[in-house]
């Protein structure tokens, strides 16, 4: 921190108040020496004495620390960066959850269909064959509800006639809904039609 640039910063705005050092220490409970130690750049304001600093200026504790006035617009740019950056996260985040869900339901059913058609070579009709096949059904549908569950988590729904993106409400609504791949025919919360409802990555309308 640049104590010299904060306190020429802490006189220009003081003096754009027009109050002087004395009327700055009185409404802030201290001395003028104080006042004028930190418009030399020999000591920064206490914390305690910070916002109600900042609050008479009329400025934020960041300009106040940076010693200038920072742009609005720089102040904008900064937040739309971070959100965007956030966004991208939780795009790869959801892109990743949809290609576990295909990788864990492909593999599922390949090992499905594999131990029953092992089964029914090696046993033929039986009650082995029966209980094998039962086990095996009990896995796949463990791992078909695990792989709904990813695909409801990842992402949102996208309405076909209003591109509204929303998260259902209600597992079950989705689980009962007909669907192509993850493209669902659901009813939009918003504008309460039925569409089938694209799976999107992100809630922004970039992709
Ligand atoms: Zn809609």
């Amino acid at each position: 921190m640049d104590l010299i640039k904060i306190g020429k910063f802490i006189a220009e705005c003081r003096k754009k108040k027009n109050i002087t050092q004395e009327e700055l220490a009185e409404k802030l409970y201290i001395t003028d020496r104080a006042v004028s130690k930190w418009e030399r750049g020999l000591s920064l304001p206490d914390a305690d004495k910070m916002l109600e600093l900042c609050r008479i200026l009329d400025i934020n504790v960041n300009e106040l620390l940076n010693g200038e006035k920072i742009n609005m617009k720089d102040y904008e740019k900064k937040t739309d960066e971070l959100l965007v950056e956030l966004a991208k996260q939780e795009e790869v985040k959801n892109k990743k959850m949809i290609t576990d869900m295909y990788v864990l339901g492909f593999t599922t059913i390949v090992f499905y269909i594999g131990i029953t058609m092992l089964a029914a070579y090696t046993l033929g009709e039986g009650t082995l064959f029966g209980i094998i096949v039962g086990i095996a059904t009990v896995i796949l549908v463990i791992v078909a509800l695990y792989a709904f569950k990813l695909e409801i988590s990842a992402g949102y729904y996208e309405c076909k006639k209003c591109h509204h993106r929303y998260v259902p409400d209600s597992y079950w609504k989705v689980m009962l809904s007909p669907h192509i791949d993850t493209t669902r025919y659901l009813k939009c919360p918003k504008c309460g039609e039925r569409s089938w409802s694209k799976k999107v990555m992100s809630k922004g309308d970039n992709k």
